[in-house]
């Protein structure tokens, strides 16, 4: 058994170690930076509220969205670089124009994802 002092010095060590290791320094730096991403500070509570009154608002969506996660970890679908309408590389988000198939999902841009919505809106409305 080793003691509680000799294993804090061996984690200390080891993260010593680690520090050494540049590819590990990177990878932390791109841990920390997408976590302000996600949770950073000033924007943090805001985002919570509203992306929680959104999933209320929207179960189906919501339902679709873990699907494709799920399908993407599981290497079923691939995510592509570009807008599948207007072609820009950048960052994508899966739109169904169909609920009902979840796996049915196009990789728009930000904006064009807007204008998705608001064909379906219009469309819906008749
Ligand atoms: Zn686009
Ligand atoms: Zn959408």
């Amino acid at each position: 058994m080793k003691t509680k002092k000799e294993m804090r010095n061996y984690q200390r060590a080891y993260r010593q170690k680690q520090r050494q290791d540049p590819l590990f320094v990177i990878k932390l730096r791109e841990y920390y930076r997408e976590w302000y991403k996600k949770n950073g500070r000033k924007r943090a509570k805001n985002y919570n509220e509203k992306n929680h009154k959104w999933r209320e608002e929207h179960p189906k969506e919501v339902q679709a969205y873990y699907e494709v996660e799920k399908a993407l970890s599981k290497k079923l679908i691939k995510k592509p670089n570009k807008c599948s309408k207007c072609g820009r590389v950048t960052k994508l988000v899966g739109h169904h124009p169909d609920y009902s198939k979840p796996l049915k999902v196009q990789w728009l841009c930000h904006s064009c994802h807007k204008l998705a919505h608001a064909e379906k809106t219009i469309k819906a409305r008749g």
